[in-house]
């Protein structure tokens, strides 16, 4: 056991469901998907956000993703030796009644993997973070534990899939065997979102896959490339805000503002 950074309680890696874990929706209780076709159910199932973010947050349906998550979660990396690891997979985080949706890849072993929230503890989420506050689209420019008192304003980010992949790189069966827990988090909040912000080419992907693309040409993915889909909803292409695209300048904070104030006017976010 060891002790959480802002909290100081005590918890095994990985976190067990309803011991006290900063925003863990979960349970002892809380239905576990075991495999794909249970995360079709029990995503079909789900009536409201916190539901959905309770279910997510236990499901085991990936063998490989399981046993790399809470293997990253035991051995960690050295500079976080004195930390719990989440361990689990990471549901969306923000409002639930989102303006603006964003859609990542999937979590960093040692980022949202360690900390239990999407994009928090890494460089990735530093970069973003800080945009969106820059936007006013957060209240705080920084994400470090899911203690920090981070809130949004009326954005949600999200992924494709739940679990850290080894190497960054889900399988397409993994990414399948996901799907549903982001088309029920869609069916819960599409009445709400004006815009989608993909970050990188994976998540343009599957923002075409969601119900307001059905049926329109497929736009190639582009930073700063403006989509328009069904019911009025757009959809903007970012690259993502990895190291690797931040180290390079492929990405820059002015490119990170662009997308954002833009995604927020057009979301007709205040
Ligand atoms: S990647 Fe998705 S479907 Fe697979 S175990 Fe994680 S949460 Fe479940």
């Amino acid at each position: 056991m060891l002790k959480h950074p802002a909290t100081g309680q005590e918890f095994g890696s990985p976190v067990a469901p309803g011991t006290g874990w900063p925003g863990d929706l979960a349970t002892p209780q809380t239905p576990v998907a075991a495999d794909a076709a249970a995360v079709t159910a029990l995503a079909g199932a789900v009536g409201s956000i916190p539901e959905l973010d309770a279910a997510v947050s236990v499901c085991r349906a990936c063998p490989r993703l399981v046993t790399w998550r809470e293997e990253v979660a035991v051995v960690k990396r050295r500079a976080f030796l004195d930390q719990p690891y989440w361990g689990r997979p990471v549901p969306g985080w923000g409002s639930d009644r989102p303006r603006l949706l964003i859609v990542g890849l999937a979590p960093a072993a040692h980022g949202a993997n360690r900390t239990g929230r999407m994009f928090t503890g890494d460089r990735s989420g530093d970069q973003l973070y800080a945009a969106l506050h820059r936007a006013g689209l957060v209240n705080q420019p920084t994400s470090v534990h899911a203690a920090d008192g981070l809130r949004a304003n009326q954005v949600r980010i999200t992924a494709p899939v739940r679990c850290a992949p080894p190497a960054n790189a889900p399988t397409p069966q993994e990414r399948v065997t996901c799907s549903p827990w982001l088309e029920a988090e869609w069916g819960l909040i599409a009445e709400h979102v004006r815009v989608i912000v993909a970050l990188g080419g994976f998540g343009w992907q599957v923002a075409l896959r969601l119900p307001p693309a059905a049926g329109l040409p497929k736009p190639r993915f582009g930073h700063g490339v403006v989509a328009p889909l069904a019911s009025g909803v757009r959809l903007l292409g970012c690259y993502h805000p990895s190291q690797q695209n931040m180290f390079t300048g492929r990405l820059t904070p002015v490119m990170l503002d662009d997308v954002f104030s833009n995604a927020k006017k057009l979301a007709g976010i205040k």
